[in-house]
């Protein structure tokens, strides 16, 4: 989609601070980290929302993609929350289904 932030981002048109890609996803670093560990993995194919998510085999994939990344990170045993905002109740600001993998620090529970 031409008017978005993250499909630019995996286009390369905008800098991120890429940690992981393949064919199907990319994983950068969030720009305001929200704890020590703080990416979002996105699909390349654009979705606006956790309500576009139609293909079970995209899905799975950034799933299995997640604990890869904690390994990664070095937060996989210490532990890590993973999070999906969905439109305006939950705050979503950007309009590309996005995957925040959280860690580094005890995390409260339950979210605001
Ligand atoms: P959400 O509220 O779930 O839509 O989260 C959007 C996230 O994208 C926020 O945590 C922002 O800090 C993050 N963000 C916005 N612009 C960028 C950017 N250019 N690079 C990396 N992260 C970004
Ligand atoms: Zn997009």
């Amino acid at each position: 989609m031409s008017d978005c932030l993250f499909c630019k981002i995996a286009a390369g048109e905008i800098p991120a601070d890429i940690v992981y890609q393949d064919d199907v996803c990319l994983a950068f670093r969030d720009i305001h980290p929200a704890a020590p560990q703080h990416l979002l993995l996105i699909p390349r194919r654009h979705l606006a929302t956790m309500n576009d998510l139609d293909d079970a085999a995209l899905a799975g994939h950034l799933l299995t993609v997640v604990p890869r990344l904690a390994r990664q990170l070095g937060i996989a045993d210490g532990g890590y929350r993973t999070v999906v905002n969905c439109n305006a109740d939950a705050g979503q600001e950007v309009f590309h289904l996005h995957v925040h993998l959280l860690g580094g620090r005890r995390l409260s529970w339950p979210p605001g």
